[in-house]
This record gives structure tokens, C-alpha cells and sequence, in this order.
């Protein structure tokens, strides 16, 4: 008896739900990767999040190889060519089982639907919900719907919590001895991810630290890019290298208890991984999610904008508003942003350049390390005004006093736009007079639009949308 796991976007040996499964009752296990490079580029995802992959699957290898489970890494020109690597690839190394975790995205799931198709007959396949606490389908509302909007979906699953709990899964034991680790290079365009340490351990380490200092102020400290406020854990929870159930357990160890309710200490953390969660539970339940198409389907026909100058000043970081511009050259320095600036730079796309969400999903997607589909997809749709969201469509973030109020000393300004560094605080966020009248011949633009305008015209855009309903 053997058992095949193909490890997807669950780079972990802890908490494994497909690992664990599949080497129960002592069963002798081997593992996939498949790599298709063309399809990483459809995608539109990273070199960072690329060389981040890399280095884990090589991290996973040597994880693997110590618990006595070679892994091979398979590479594909097109995934659709899948099912037939597998059954070429089984033809040579036969196994009974084929145990994997469910993926989410549209693409996958068909991958996956074809893969069951062609593998049916030659062996068993079992899949297991790996990427959420609550499995995708799992929290519907009384008629059996998915929910639309936030507020309700947690409610509920924060019920289910209360009811069932959520489950660990522990390391396999090691089945033999050890073997040789594979080396893994992955090719394609890479830029490093070395600032990021790479492995299981590194993020546990990452998660228990948070848990036993950040996660007591992360309600007051979160919203502040200046302050290493918040987990930095998104990269390893979008390959999987840590799951959300290991997240829980961490606070719970930490606090005592799990905090449940608005006020608890813990909690606002906590609701991140909800609102993590609804994302991916929608995009599992909206396929069109996955389809570059609206959520609210009227919103379809707005008419964005095609300014090609603004969206490059936009992604350059030269659109005039220092908290816009600080937050797009730190994305295209390091790979990363903070909350808070990705739902200021978002706004600012849609509602004062009017340019298409889908424009600054696949930018923030071709930069982010830790880009993933549905909280990118989900991030940008709440932003344009066009996704799952409570609030009204006439909500338009206000760049500078965002700035004003999330940047007050302008210590994140300054971090990244060498040419206000002299700007005094009180003219940080309105730098334009002060350097003209100190640094004649400075290169700081000008704002590309004027914010009350572009708001009234934002506003108008979605008006127009009910006078057609
Ligand atoms: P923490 O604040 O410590 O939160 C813990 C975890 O909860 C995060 O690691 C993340 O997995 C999850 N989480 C937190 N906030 C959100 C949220 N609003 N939506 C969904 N999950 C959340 N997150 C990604 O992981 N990948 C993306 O591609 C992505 N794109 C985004 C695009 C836009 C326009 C916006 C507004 C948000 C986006 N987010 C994305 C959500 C959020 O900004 C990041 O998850 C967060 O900044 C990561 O930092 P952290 O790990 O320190 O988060």
C-alpha cells in the first residue's frame, strides 16, 4: 500500500489535513509538487512570490525528507496537460490513493475536476479542506445561500466555532528513515525574497511572537504603517506554510482562551482571519469571482476611466499625495504593504483616477508577496465599491487626511519618498508650497487630480448605475 500526496497551496507538514490522512495507519507515503510556470504567469503573480515558493518547496523537501517522504517536483508547459502527467508519472511509480487539499480558484478546481475524471478509475482520490478553518459550502445562511456580506458570515462562524471547535492536525510520524532531500529550483523570473525567512519554523516563530506582544495592541497599532503593528504573516498563510487553525491555536494558547466577542482582547485580530475566510468561502461560492467580473453585476457597467499616465504615476508612486505615492514605491521595493495603505492606494485608483479595480488587482498581483485571489480580489472589490460590501458606494477615502490621520508625524512618508524628507510635519501631507518656496527645482509632482472633484465625479459614476436599474 502507498499512498500519493500532491502538495498545492499547503507548503506545511504541521496541521496538514492530506499529509496526515494519508499516512494513517502507518501507510508508506511520497509526495508531488507540479510546477506550471505558464500558468503562474496567467495568473499574474509575482517573482517575488516565485523565489518565496521556491525557497519553501525547498524548505518542504527537507522537512519531508526527515519525516522519511521524498518529494518530486513535477513541471508542466500547460496545466492542462495534468491529468496525463499524473497518469504517466503514476504509470511508472504506482500508489493506490492520491490524497491532496482543495484549492479554490476557478482555474484549480477545473484542474482538479479533470484530474478526478482521468484518475478515477486507477486509484483512489480524497481531498480535504486545508486553506480554511470551516470548509468552502460549510456556512450558508438558513436557505443554504452563501452569505453576501461580512457581518452575518461571521456571526456564523464564529457560532461554529463555538459549537465544534476547530481541529489540529499533528506532524505524520516519520516513516522509516530518512531520505535524501531533493534540491528544487524553480525557473522563471525571480526576485528575492530573502528578507523573509523561509521554512514552517520561521513562521510559527513569527505567529507565537505576535501572539505574545502584538496581539494585545493590534486593535490600536494596526492601522498605523509606521508601526510594526500587525503579524506580517500574509506570505506564509498565502502558500500555506501556516494554516488559520495553527493562528488560532497560537492566540488560544497565548490568551487562555479563545477571545469570541467584540471587546475581547484578541478579537479584532481574530476577526482578520474571519474576514480572510469570507473571502475565500465567497470566491469558492461566486465562480464569476475568479472571472475578472464584479461581485454586484450592475457595477459591470461603470464606466472606468483609460488614463494610461494616471495609472502609471499611480503604480510608480508619483501621483502627488504623499501617502499614496510612500505606499506604492514601499509595494514596489519590498513586495509588501499594510493594510491600511492598500485600502488608500486602492481608493484612490478607483474613486479619484476612476480607473478599473481590475487594473490595480493585477498590478498589486504582479508585485505582492503575498498575493493570493481572494483577498486581493476581495480587497479591491471592497475598495472600487463594486464587491461584498456593507457600506455605501459614496465611501471615498480622503488621501491626504488618510495620510493625516494614519501617518500624523509622516514617519512612513519620509521612509520612502527621499524627496520630502525636509518637509516639515505640519507640511508633510500638503508638501507642494513649502518645497517650491525651500527647494525651487524639486521634482515632487503636483497632484495628478483634484480629491473633491474626482470624489463628486467617483460618486456620480455609481448614480448613474441606479438611473439605469
Ligand atoms: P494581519 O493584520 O496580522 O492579519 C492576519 C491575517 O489575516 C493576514 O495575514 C491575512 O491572511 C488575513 N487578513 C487580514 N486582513 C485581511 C483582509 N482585509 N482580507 C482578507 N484577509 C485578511 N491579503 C493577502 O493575503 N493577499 C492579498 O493579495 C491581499 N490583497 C489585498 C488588496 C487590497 C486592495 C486590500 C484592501 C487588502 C488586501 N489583502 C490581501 C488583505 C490585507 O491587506 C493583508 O492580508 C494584510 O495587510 C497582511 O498583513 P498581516 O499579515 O500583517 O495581517
Amino acid at each position: 500500500m502507498r499512498h500519493l500526496v500532491w502538495f498545492r497551496a499547503d507548503l506545511r507538514v504541521a496541521d496538514n489535513p492530506a499529509l496526515y490522512e494519508a499516512t494513517a495507519d502507518g501507510v508508506k507515503v511520497s509526495a508531488i509538487y507540479i510546477d506550471c510556470l505558464k500558468q503562474w504567469q496567467q495568473h499574474g503573480r509575482s517573482p517575488i512570490q516565485r523565489d518565496f515558493l521556491s525557497r519553501h518547496l525547498q524548505a518542504l523537501s527537507t522537512e519531508l525528507a526527515a519525516l522519511g517522504i521524498p518529494l518530486t517536483v513535477l513541471t508542466i508547459d500547460d496545466s492542462s496537460q495534468t491529468p496525463e502527467l499524473l497518469v504517466n508519472w503514476l504509470a511508472d511509480h504506482p500508489h493506490d490513493a492520491l490524497y491532496a487539499n482543495r484549492e479554490i480558484g476557478l482555474d484549480e478546481r477545473r484542474r482538479d475536476k479533470a484530474v478526478q475524471q482521468r484518475l478515477k478509475e486507477l486509484l483512489e482520490i480524497r481531498v480535504f479542506n486545508g486553506d480554511c478553518v470551516f470548509k468552502h459550502g460549510s456556512l450558508t445562511t438558513q436557505s443554504g445561500d452563501m452569505y453576501k456580506v461580512f457581518t452575518p458570515f461571521a456571526k456564523t462562524w464564529l457560532a461554529q466555532l463555538r459549537a465544534t471547535g476547530y481541529r489540529l492536525h499533528p506532524v505524520p510520524k516519520a516513516q522509516g528513515s530518512a531520505v535524501t532531500a531533493t534540491s528544487i529550483e524553480l525557473t522563471g523570473e525571480r526576485v528575492s525574497s530573502a528578507a523573509w525567512p523561509v521554512g514552517e519554523l520561521a513562521a510559527r516563530d513569527r505567529l507565537r511572537l505576535f501572539c505574545e506582544s502584538g496581539v494585545y495592541d493590534y486593535g490600536d497599532q494596526r492601522d498605523y504603517p509606521a508601526i510594526n503593528g500587525t503579524s506580517s504573516l500574509s506570505p506564509y498563510l498565502a502558500l500555506g506554510v501556516i494554516s488559520p487553525s495553527q493562528c488560532l491555536a497560537a492566540i488560544e494558547q497565548q490568551l487562555g482562551h479563545l477571545p469570541m466577542s467584540r471587546g475581547e482582547q484578541g478579537f479584532v485580530w481574530l476577526n482578520e482571519l474571519i474576514w480572510r475566510e469570507f473571502y475565500r468561502h465567497l470566491l469558492v461560492a461566486f465562480p464569476r469571482l475568479s472571472m475578472n467580473r464584479a461581485f454586484k453585476p450592475d457595477t459591470e457597467s461603470l464606466q472606468w476611466s483609460q488614463d494610461k499616465a494616471g495609472f502609471e504615476a499611480w503604480c510608480s508612486g508619483h501621483t502627488g499625495f504623499p501617502i499614496v505615492d510612500a505606499a506604492m514605491r514601499c509595494l514596489n521595493a519590498t513586495g509588501w504593504m499594510h493594510n491600511r495603505l492598500r485600502m488608500i492606494v486602492a481608493s484612490f485608483l478607483t474613486k479619484d483616477l476612476h480607473l478599473s479595480w481590475r487594473q490595480g488587482e493585477d498590478y498589486f498581483m504582479s508585485r505582492l508577496i503575498d498575493g493570493e485571489l481572494a483577498a486581493n480580489n476581495g480587497g479591491w472589490q471592497w475598495a472600487a465599491g463594486t464587491g461584498a460590501d456593507a457600506a455605501p458606494y459614496f465611501r471615498v477615502f480622503n488621501p491626504t487626511t488618510q495620510g493625516e490621520r494614519f501617518d500624523a508625524e509622516g514617519d512612513f512618508i519620509r521612509q520612502w519618498l527621499p524627496e520630502l524628507v525636509e518637509v516639515p510635519t505640519k507640511r508633510i501631507h500638503t508638501p507642494h508650497d513649502w518645497l517650491d518656496n525651500n527647494q525651487p527645482g524639486h521634482d515632487y509632482p503636483k497632484p495628478i487630480v483634484d480629491h473633491k472633484r474626482a470624489r463628486l465625479h467617483a460618486i456620480a459614476m455609481f448614480d448613474a448605475l441606479k438611473d439605469q436599474s
